[in-house]
């Protein structure tokens, strides 16, 4: 659980640098981030691409693995559904407070507070008085995006922290070139536990890929588990090195010792 107090801080708190750790292959349980990590970051969430060939590639790695492959995101899992389908086994949305613990399960949810409607408000303001900044609202919370904007990130930071200041139940997260307004308590490492207790994931060692600093927590589950995580921006460069990187494997049942240059 997050217990993330003053100002947040960017960056994870341990890297993997290499692949030495990593489990072998046919014992690991794999958990992958969406944007960022599999998907390129596009100027809004809604006009991220899923690359051809992307989905055949989990779904292959998804068989190689006995189906021990999630993906766990921020995005509400309707999307996720929307980009990936089946092609992983399950998906955990929203942070790890909703999940479909296998294809065509019901998502279930944690029971979690909801944003005072005023802070929706002051929140849609804000976005409003600033060109190029945008409000994403979600059922239990809410994300500015200021990616066209990027000099507005700390100014926008500390409007948002000074509209949730006190709240016992919401915390401040920043992401990329967003600010994201969510609940305490439950996040990416949540869904990693949640998901390792049973099979397809029980039994083996996660392995978490991710980029972004709501990452931090999937990866410190991962390795409390006895898995590893490995961050995109050191170890990668980028989500085409990711996806090159996860269809070798896909191919060849094993980790790729390597980032390669081409699949
Ligand atoms: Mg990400």
């Amino acid at each position: 659980m997050s217990a993330r107090g003053g100002a947040p801080s960017v960056g994870p708190r341990r890297l993997t640098r290499s692949f030495a750790a990593l489990p072998p292959f046919a014992q690991t349980a794999l958990f992958v981030d969406v944007d960022g990590t599999l998907l390129d970051i596009a100027p809004t969430p809604e006009q991220v691409v899923v690359p051809e060939g992307l989905a055949d590639a989990l779904r292959a790695l998804r068989h190689r693995l006995g189906d021990a492959l999630a993906v766990v995101s921020g995005r509400p899992v309707e999307q996720l559904e929307a980009l990936l389908g089946d092609a992983p086994y399950a998906l955990a949305g929203e942070h790890g407070s909703a999940l479909r613990p296998r294809p065509a399960a019901e998502v279930e949810r944690c029971a979690l507070p909801t944003p005072l409607p005023a802070w929706y408000e002051a929140a849609e303001r804000i976005a409003a008085s600033h060109e190029g900044v945008r409000l994403e609202r979600k059922p239990h919370g809410f994300v500015l995006h200021y990616r066209a904007r990027p000099a507005l990130g700390e100014r926008l930071g500390e409007e948002i922290g000074a509209l949730i200041a006190g709240s016992e139940a919401f915390l401040l997260m920043p992401a990329r070139k967003a600010w994201e307004v969510r609940p305490r308590g439950v996040d990416k490492g949540t869904a990693v536990r949640t998901l390792m207790r049973n099979p397809p994931f029980a039994a083996r060692r996660p392995l978490f890929i991710g980029d972004d600093v709501t990452d931090e927590d999937g990866i410190s589950a991962a390795e409390a588990l006895g898995g590893c995580g490995l961050w995109v921006p050191e170890v990668f460069g980028g989500p085409a090195q990711v996806r090159q990187w996860l269809a070798r494997a896909a191919r060849d049942a094993t980790w790729p010792a390597e980032v390669g240059t081409s699949a």
